[in-house]
């Protein structure tokens, strides 16, 4: 452990946490308890932030002590390296909830996802059904502008307070300024401003949006959740403490877009029927599991005694067996990218974001 980080914590930092309303210091827990894949090694310290104006000032005052943080939600979109970790956990459990007539709904950063969906689905909101049992933070969706089943969440966020790190100043911003795109919001990656609460609207209809698994049919908001939270747990893309299948980040990789040439040779190569094919701006979307799957890598792999496998259930999951390390982790999707490009000349991208450590390390 770097001393610096834990000298810069400890003292009137720790002391000046402690002392903010809504904010509580613990002993960190090691990242394997902390995230979905259940791997990862200890930081210095951890920091509870209860409510939207904590979870902001504890993030500033560890800004200007210059001590490396990272905020977590649900851990489901981590892979962290083992042993100490030279940062400090922000935990994100402010969990208010809002759901207003007319269906505009407020969560905080910390509200779990999936309760979120459950109550607005109650109440017959429309919107974000397609989204059910997705693990994770309400804060953590506009960071990845989580999609399922032909729905982002981008379809319905109006606007997120935000905490802007480098202007040390919270607000509400509307999501124009997030860049939303598949997988993507110019937070990711960036880490340059908190998101405190985000804001919905949702449709009162009680119909649901188009589900892509249903070839697009539109169902009451109800039957839609139940139905894809089937679907979801036939893949192992539900939590579940007793099943391996689950201890993943969820998609390892994202679908890559390639130009229109490659798609043809890829297609003509493999010589199949009904090559997955989405045509984008910039060229086509291929499916990540369906290049791995063609590329020899099947349910699995590589063995059913390796630390880490990719699901049984689901090609595009990287999982851990139980004992796995991080390093099992990284070396499993070094393989798989790799054998990949080997095959088709596709580098496919992790989706999870990596700490202290990379797959290109
Ligand atoms: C079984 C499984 C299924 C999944 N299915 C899907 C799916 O269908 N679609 C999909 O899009 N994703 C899916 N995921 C990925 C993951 O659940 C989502 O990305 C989720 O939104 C991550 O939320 P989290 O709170 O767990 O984020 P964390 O893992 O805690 O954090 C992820 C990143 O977001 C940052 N972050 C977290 N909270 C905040 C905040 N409040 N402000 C700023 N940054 C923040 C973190 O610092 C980190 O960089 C799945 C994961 C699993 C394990």
């Amino acid at each position: 452990m770097s001393d610096s980080c834990k000298a810069r914590f400890e003292g009137r930092v720790a002391e000046n946490l402690s002392a903010t309303p809504g904010v509580e210091v613990i002993d960190p827990p090691a990242f394997a308890q902390l995230t979905t894949l259940r791997i990862g090694g200890t930081p210095v310290a951890a920091v509870r932030a209860k409510t939207s104006e904590a979870l902001a000032t504890a993030v500033s005052l560890l800004d200007e002590a210059q001590v490396p943080l990272l905020v977590v939600g649900g851990g489901s979109n981590l892979v962290v390296a083992d042993g100490e970790l030279d940062l400090v956990v922000v935990l994100a459990e402010n969990d208010a909830l809002e759901i207003a007539a007319g269906g505009l709904v407020r969560a905080g950063a910390g509200a779990v996802w999936d309760e979120v969906v459950a109550a607005t689905v109650e109440e017959g909101l429309g919107g974000i059904e397609a989204l059910s049992g997705i693990p994770g933070s309400a804060g953590a969706v506009p960071v990845q502008n989580v999609g399922a089943y032909g729905a982002e969440v981008s379809d319905v966020l109006t606007r997120v307070n935000l905490y802007n790190r480098s202007t040390g100043e919270s607000g509400w911003v509307p999501i124009s300024e997030l860049e939303l795109a598949y997988r993507y919001s110019n937070l990711k990656f960036t880490s340059r401003a908190v998101v405190l609460d985000i804001e919905m609207q949702l449709d009162p209809t009680g119909i649901s949006v188009p589900l892509r698994h249903m070839k697009n049919r539109r169902i009451s908001v109800a039957a839609a959740r139940a139905s894809v939270l089937e679907v979801r747990a036939s893949k192992g893309m539900v939590l579940d403490a007793t099943d391996h299948d689950t201890w993943s980040a969820g998609s390892f990789f994202t679908n890559p877009v390639v130009d229109s040439a490659l798609a043809d040779a890829i297609d003509a190569q493999v010589g199949e029927e009904g090559m997955p094919r989405f045509p984008q701006e910039n060229g086509e979307k291929l499916s990540a599991a369906w290049l791995i799957e063609r590329a020899g890598f099947s349910r699995g792999f590589p063995a059913e005694d390796a630390p880490a496998r990719l699901s049984t259930k689901h090609t595009l999951a990287l999982t851990n067996r139980g004992n796995a390390k991080a390093s099992d982790i990284a070396s499993l999707a070094r393989t798989v990218r790799d054998g990949v490009e080997e095959k088709f000349g596709v580098r496919l991208v992790p989706e999870p974001v990596w700490v202290g450590m990379s797959i290109d390390d």
